[in-house]
């Protein structure tokens, strides 16, 4: 069995060791230091996982959708009482600010299970009268479905594949990112005190390659990855073979577009938000900031102010703001992208550098950057940079500024401050963008539909629309009539 300083894999009910004996450790970003070693599943354990979650499926699929949904509240509640545990677990694994987490991650995380509880007892088909018999539809779930997560919101992203896909009937094997692998473990312990019968959810931890074998393992009937789009493009590809369904929660590189009419100061919380928000590792950010050339100097002027207020930190400190980047191997790769941002000729205002911080040396900590006087066809405005890193654009008028928000194979978010309603819903009308925030940014209620188009993803998380993605439609045709044969 695992030991104190290994956590398992979490299949059928049970913590257990891979089956090759495999581990990996697990680092917190904000010290460099491990963590504790974690069992790496393999193509053995993920055939375990995958034995265990059909069987469990057999029953949990007979089950009321009021059943179902029972125990997905019990399960947020116990989320909500260890909500200081996980929100630590969460800064300690991930680097994220404590301020943050309790709210981002626990609260997000419960309000979707609670939200998808409500919704399993509403799964229903149509029903239609014809001539000589009717039809109705019935949502069936798909089978053994598979999460693979990216490290930024681990439990969050969890909860966001997991709730839906219990509610409307299927299990579940979710593989966390390997750099944050702790939560879902945490996470599969609290479904099992909510009730939750065992091999319904599993937690298969490992790199790319367990990404891998759930994939392509025919016993599988869907996979939700969020991720990068090159892992995206993989995935679909690898599942091809067995056509599986995917939904693909993928990167994005989201215009943020503020009008000379705007309200200033939200303008400003909302580039905050959306750009220095998590250490700017989330993949809605508008880190293209388009800014009306009338208005630029007092935005900018206004947004250095409240950026120099914010605090680099420890995590674990309540009065951190920004926290530590995921890995040293990560801090590497944004550096790079403002050092591009420099020799490209784009004007550093603020940040641009490491930040040292006092006690957590072997931190990956970077300070909040902004740029301005960016050109579009710059690497620093064109590529996902996943750090904080913001480039402010100018812009004259409407027309030129929706040509070049699209001007991205990108398509996840976009955001406009404008006080000119009538301006806001033609914007929204013509963005190319699964999402466009009005007089906000980066607010993700679980009541709506989240997700990309063009290379940020396919299909929907969150609200009533993820659970068509979860299940398949059956059409039953009955007649009431003989059956007129010509022969
Ligand atoms: P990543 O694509 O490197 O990894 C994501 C997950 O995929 C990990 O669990 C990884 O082990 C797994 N994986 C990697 N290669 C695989 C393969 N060939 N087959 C199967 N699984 C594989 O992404 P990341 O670095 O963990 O996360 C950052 C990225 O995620 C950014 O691009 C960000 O924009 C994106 N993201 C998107 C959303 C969204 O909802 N749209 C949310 C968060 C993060």
């Amino acid at each position: 069995m695992s030991s104190a300083r290994t956590r398992g894999l979490w299949i059928d009910g049970q913590v257990t060791d891979a089956a090759e004996g495999g581990t990996f450790p697990t680092f917190n970003p904000a010290t460099g230091q491990p963590i504790c070693e974690v069992a790496r599943a393999d193509a053995a354990d993920v055939e375990r996982a995958v034995e265990a979650a059909g069987r469990a499926g057999e029953h949990w699929r007979a089950r009321s959708g009021t059943e179902r949904g029972r125990i997905l509240h019990r399960a947020a509640e116990l989320m909500r009482t260890h909500r200081d545990e996980l929100a630590e677990l969460e800064a300690l694994d991930g680097g994220k600010p404590i301020a943050e987490t309790p709210e981002a991650d626990v609260d997000s995380g419960a309000d979707c299970l609670e939200y998808f509880a409500g919704q399993a007892a509403s799964l229903q088909g149509e029903y239609q009268p014809l001539d000589g018999g009717f039809f109705y539809t019935r949502p069936e779930p798909l089978g053994v479905c598979a999460g693979i997560g990216a490290w930024n919101y681990p439990l969050q992203i969890a909860c966001w594949k997991t709730a839906p896909a219990l509610a409307a009937g299927n299990t579940m094997i979710f593989k966390p990112a390997e750099l944050t692998p702790l939560s879902a473990l945490r996470l599969a312990e609290l479904f099992r005190e909510a009730g939750l019968p065992d091999g319904v959810f599993n937690v298969v931890n490992g790199e790319a390659e367990t990404g891998q074998a759930l994939t392509r393992h025919p016993g599988i009937a869907k996979v939700s990855l969020t991720g990068e789009a090159g892992t995206g493009k993989k995935i679909m590809k690898d599942a091809a073979d067995t056509l599986k369904t995917v939904t693909l929660e993928l990167g994005g590189k989201s215009p943020l577009i503020i009008f000379d009419d705007a309200d200033l100061d939200n303008a400003v919380s909302g580039a905050l938000l959306g750009n220095f928000y998590t250490q700017g590792e989330i993949c809605t950010n508008g880190t293209r900031v388009f800014v009306h050339e009338s208005i630029h100097d007092d935005f900018m002027e206004r947004l250095v102010q409240r950026t120099r207020r914010l605090k680099i930190g420890d995590p674990l400190d309540p009065d951190t703001d920004v926290g530590a980047l995921i890995s040293q191997g990560h801090l590497e790769h944004v550096l790079g992208y403002i050092e591009k941002g420099r020799a490209e000729g784009a004007r550093l205002v603020f940040g641009g550098e490491r930040a040292p911080v006092n006690g957590c040396e072997g931190g990956a900590f970077v300070q909040p950057t902004i740029f301005t006087d960016c050109t579009d066809d710059m690497t620093i405005v064109r590529e996902e940079i996943f750090g904080p890193v913001m480039s402010v654009l100018r812009f004259r008028d409407e027309a030129e500024v929706l040509e070049r928000a699209n001007d991205t194979d990108y398509g996840l978010a976009s955001g406009v401050f404008t006080s000119d309603l009538t301006r806001a819903h033609r914007m929204a009308d013509n963005l190319e963008a699964g999402i466009c925030w009005i007089n906000h940014y980066n607010i993700t209620p679980i009541e709506m539909p989240f997700g990309g188009v063009k290379q940020s993803g396919l299909g929907k998380e969150n609200s009533r629309r993820a659970l068509e993605f979860y299940t398949r439609l059956k059409s039953v045709f009955v007649a009431t009539s003989d059956v007129e044969a010509p022969y």
